[in-house]
């Protein structure tokens, strides 16, 4: 079985929130990658070692997500409520909701050992921006109260919604999401930034996956480096007059490529329907919402 995923073996037996994978159990899809982080999939995992484990290790996990302007009304509840239903039951959990409205969160009844924190920030007529700045309020909001509090963190768009059990098993020091869009695509198509000016630049033959923005975590440390090299990024570039291709994601990937991620989740952790059938998606854990940018932006 371990021919499925040669260089990998050490990782495979060694994933505490996984348990003992079975990359096996999934033959058809890649399961490992080249430099041996595991690429999760449903049944390559085993829920309930992972949950023993965080358990054990009495870890508080953050949840973050920012909700800004009309994104609020349109996606925050709808979020939240599939969150507290789905995202890391029975672990201690804090939600921090970012938003230029703190009185418009809805009221939500949480479980015990999991609390809700509202951050305030200010918005910004760009949705690029909003997008953009998060980066930098991750950075501050990691070195204060949420990067003491929490052990691990992930990172997510608010214009999804859970639909499976998320738990644990997605945890590892550096959580990297596969687009679900460019998964199985040859990598000079994917969409890199590609103008050398930029930070986020990759070049030809350069890249691994491509990865999605809307969702990426890891322990406190390393986020606080992602989101360091991020926001710096995105400075850099914006003091020569010029902006990443797919903003925050280009610079993301950037990091991936220079960092490389510990474990990545399958696109079955954040699946988009419009994408239709795939034998390979069993069992998707979060759902894009349908893109409406006429009501959303500006
Ligand atoms: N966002 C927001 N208000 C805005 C623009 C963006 O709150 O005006 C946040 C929100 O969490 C959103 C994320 O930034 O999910 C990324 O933007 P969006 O989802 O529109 O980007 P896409 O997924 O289409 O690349
Ligand atoms: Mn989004």
């Amino acid at each position: 079985p371990m021919g499925i995923c040669p260089t990998a073996t050490t990782s495979l037996l060694t994933d505490n929130f996984t348990g003992i994978l079975r990359p096996w159990a999934r033959p058809e899809v890649l399961t490992c990658t080249s430099w041996g982080a595991p690429i999760i999939w449903d049944s390559t995992f085993d829920p309930h070692v992972a949950k023993q484990e965080a358990k054990r290790q009495n870890l508080t996990i953050g949840l973050t997500v920012f909700a800004v302007g009309r994104y609020l009304e349109k996606y925050l509840k709808r979020f939240l409520e599939s969150a507290e239903q789905h995202f890391m039951v029975d672990q201690s959990v804090v939600f921090y909701v970012f938003t230029d409205r703190p009185e418009a969160v809805p009221h939500m009844t949480l479980g015990p050992g999991r609390l809700l924190r509202v951050e305030p920030v200010q918005g910004e007529s760009r949705w690029q921006d909003v997008s953009m700045a998060r980066m930098r309020t991750l950075y501050e909001a990691l070195g204060g109260q949420l990067g003491q509090e929490a052990d691990y963190v992930f990172c997510l768009d608010v214009d999804q919604r859970f639909t499976g059990n998320f738990g644990p098993e997605a945890l590892a020091d550096l959580v990297a999401q596969l687009h679900s869009w460019h998964y199985h695509w040859p990598r000079w198509l994917l969409p890199y930034e590609r103008d050398k000016r930029s930070a986020a630049a990759l070049s030809w033959g350069e890249g691994d996956f491509y990865y999605h923005a809307a969702l990426f975590g890891g322990n406190v440390a390393a986020l606080r480096k992602l989101t360091a090299h991020c926001a710096l990024g995105q400075q850099l570039d914006r003091e020569r007059g010029i902006e990443a291709v797919w903003h925050d994601e280009s610079h993301l990937n950037k990091f991936f490529w220079l960092y490389k991620p510990t474990k990545l989740l399958s696109p079955e952790f954040c699946w988009d329907l419009q994408i239709g059938w795939r034998t390979e998606i069993h069992h998707p854990r979060l759902l894009w919402e349908p893109k409406e940018y006429a009501l959303v932006r500006n």
